[in-house]
């Protein structure tokens, strides 16, 4: 803005007199006396505690470290008010399966060290300092061999110049790939690597490795400064030998999930789960710590206003679950398939802590899958927002609601709402066996990830404030029944939805618009599927809300009736899209189409596929290739080449109602158009493995 501009424009403001603070924000879900009771309550400094706390755990899954971190969440929740505090044990041995997961055994490490003994004595690493400098997997050792440096490490050529056999080698690539052509092939004691991860900006920080050869063998992980350091004086022609200790045992264990709750009253039955993994390396502090100390304050400060009467008693019972990450949620589902009648939604914490700015990064909230649609959307979009805008400065209005610790940053709340994503624990949840809607906090990106700096310091308070906040209003929400909530929820939820199938019809224009004359016909009919799907998709999600407020009729009738309304209104929406098409049509010089199913579409329309109820949970990879072992061309299907959430969608649809073509339809609406062909040859290629069964 030009100061010229500027300041007329200001003066001009100015006479209008104060701009009323929240006319142009989202009016939150919640009462603004429980948010405040909320945000005068919840304290990132005492998350920042509990996480400093769990940070001084090596927390791999599972390991002994682990359970020390578990004791400790268990003692810290009984104290902190939580009910029926346990911890669930489940076999991790490596011979025990969790439907399609194999479990794997502990690898515990009690003493590891890297000197380098000639020419003189100095120490590179060790475990008690460094955990994560020792691979995962190293072996029992006590080994002295020459440092030899072999470049990036991972191709046969890097190791045709020199002998690395009976040495130790010094590389610059993923320990993975170095360690199995160094070691098995080349006969290499053991594999030093140089850190390369956010080296630039953290050339001080080791990142976590992992070492899985035939061979016995042992890894460690130097930074980017000390690996360098050394490989300059190999190649200055200095002679180094080094000697590695490792004292480690792999042996059967258990995974073990701390499990709490706040026990409901009227509805205690149901329940509201909040997950966070607890597993990672030492000092794993954003990851996840973070989302560990979150459930920990979000549980306390919800008693605490219960019991003070500042927010009302929860109805339905809160559950609380801190599990070593996929592994321990895929074991609970086992031993507890009541679980997915009882859980009305969740809400899963991964690394929620970092500070915005240091790190450029984003507050995301990662909606459930369209296979799974849910109010807890909607509920959370509302709070999100509405924690966003009055949290960012904007020109000539005041925050209403400002959420900062007391000695953390003024970091503007940057936040982003998104579709589904994978890579932690709601993907077990979202399964559609399992079925708990589980919505899921992320903040990224993490300069400190996977790396010795993860440290506890690095986690802002406000950030940690703000994330548990956000889950526990969502939790005080949807622990309650009440019809006055229902009511507001229907109404954000309904006219929400409107919008989301305004923007369906957008996006369709979109891929009309342009398409080539070649591709506009195809494009008009995805675009068909597209409006088709959401109006389906926002009617369930919508009619999640039936089962919110059970004992209110007056809510129910008004969605039934909203549904009906989209209905109605749908062949207003899909007449503009013809009238598009037509317009791009007459644009293109080409003839307008009638919309009509292929053959192949008709004969996919005719097949139902459904799953095999006894195998819940996303398909293990492992799993599938162990199925299938007679032929890995199976694997070279064009859907591989897809993003995994394609292919974990295709399975969550596949629910022995949807057709062939419902699920493609499905998946092209959710992700990206997708041929017909790919998703029938993946849906064949997991009933070969027994997944699915796909009737003649
Ligand atoms: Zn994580």
């Amino acid at each position: 803005m030009k100061r010229a501009l500027f300041f007329p424009l200001l003066i001009a403001l100015a006479c209008l007199g104060s701009i009323p603070a929240g006319a142009q924000t989202t009016e939150p879900l919640l009462s603004w006396d429980e948010l405040r009771a909320l945000n005068n309550e919840i304290s990132g400094e005492l998350a920042q505690d509990y996480i400093r706390d769990i940070s001084r755990f090596h927390r791999l899954q599972p390991s002994r470290g682990y359970t020390l971190a578990a004791e400790w969440v268990a003692e810290k929740a009984k104290k902190l008010g939580f009910s029926d505090v346990r911890i669930e044990k489940y076999p991790a041995d490596g011979k025990t399966t969790y439907f399609m997961y194999d479990s794997v055994p502990a690898w515990d490490v009690e003493f590891a060290e890297l000197w380098i003994v000639e020419p003189k004595e100095e120490k590179l690493t060790s475990f008690e300092e460094i955990p994560l400098s020792v691979a995962i997997g190293s072996s029992n050792c006590d080994q002295k061999g020459d440092l030899v440096f072999v470049g990036d490490g991972t191709a046969p050529q890097d190791y045709e110049k020199v002998e690395v056999k009976g040495k130790v080698v010094l590389a610059t690539g993923p320990i993975g790939s170095v360690a199995g052509l160094a070691v098995d092939r080349f006969g290499a004691l053991g594999v030093v690597t140089v850190n390369q991860r956010f080296a630039d900006d953290e050339p001080d920080n080791i990142g976590s490795l992992r070492i899985n050869t035939n061979a016995p063998s042992f890894g460690f992980g130097l930074s980017h400064r000390r690996g360098n350091e050394l490989k300059d004086r190999i190649l200055r022609g200095e002679k180094l030998t080094v000697r590695a200790k490792v004292k480690a045992e792999t042996h059967p264990y258990f995974y073990e999930n701390v499990i709490a709750t706040i026990p409901g009253t009227d509805l205690a039955a149901e329940e509201v789960i909040l997950t966070a993994h607890l597993c990672h390396n030492k000092p794993g502090a954003n990851d996840n710590a973070s989302g560990s100390a979150c459930l920990l304050e979000v549980g306390r400060a919800l008693r605490r206003l219960s019991d003070e009467g500042k927010l009302p008693k929860p109805k339905r019972t809160i559950r609380f679950l801190w599990v070593p990450e996929m592994s321990g949620s895929i074991a609970y589902v086992a031993r507890h398939p009541e679980v997915s009648g009882q859980a009305i939604a969740g809400l899963n914490l991964d690394m929620v802590g970092q500070y915005l700015n240091d790190n450029n990064s984003t507050f995301f909230l990662h909606l459930t899958p369209h296979s799974r649609p849910h109010f807890i959307n909607d509920l959370l979009i509302n709070l999100t927002e509405f924690v966003t805008e009055n949290n960012v400065q904007a020109l000539m209005s005041e925050p209403a609601f400002a959420v900062h610790s007391l000695s953390g940053s003024r970091d503007a709340f940057r936040s982003r709402i998104m579709g589904y994503t994978g890579g932690s624990d709601q993907v077990i949840f979202n399964d559609g066996l399992i079925a708990v809607p589980f919505a899921f906090f992320l903040v990224w990106p993490d300069r400190y990830y996977h790396t010795s700096g993860d440290q506890p310091e690095k986690c802002d308070p406000t950030q940690l404030k703000r994330s548990s906040l956000l889950a526990a209003a969502a939790t005080v929400f949807l622990m309650d029944d009440s019809p006055e909530r229902a009511r507001r929820l229907a109404g954000e939820s309904a006219s929400r939805a409107e919008a989301r199938m305004a923007g369906e019809l957008r996006r369709g224009f979109d891929l009309i618009g342009k398409s080539e004359a070649g591709g506009v016909h195809g494009a008009y009919k995805e675009a068909v599927n597209w409006l088709n799907r959401a109006l389906e998709h926002e009617g369930a999600g919508l009619g999640s809300l039936r089962n919110y407020s059970a004992g209110d009729k007056n809510v129910d009738a008004y969605i039934g009736e909203t549904t009906v309304r989209f209905k109605e209104e749908q062949p207003l929406r899909l007449k503009d899209l013809e009238r598009y098409y037509s317009l791009t049509c007459r644009d293109r010089n080409i003839p307008p189409q009638k919309l009509s199913l292929t053959e192949e579409e008709k004969r996919a329309a005719r097949i139902i596929p459904r799953r095999d109820a006894g195998l819940k949970g996303p398909v293990g990879r492992g799993y599938l290739r162990e199925k299938l072992k007679d032929s890995a061309e199976s694997f070279n299907l064009p859907i591989f080449r897809q993003n995994g959430l394609v292919t974990y969608e295709i399975l969550n649809f596949t629910d022995g109602k949807n057709s062939l073509l419902d699920i493609r339809n499905a998946v092209s609406a959710e992700f990206e158009p997708l041929p017909l062909q790919w998703v029938e040859d993946y849906i064949r290629l997991l009933a070969r493995a027994g997944i699915v069964i796909v009737e003649k």
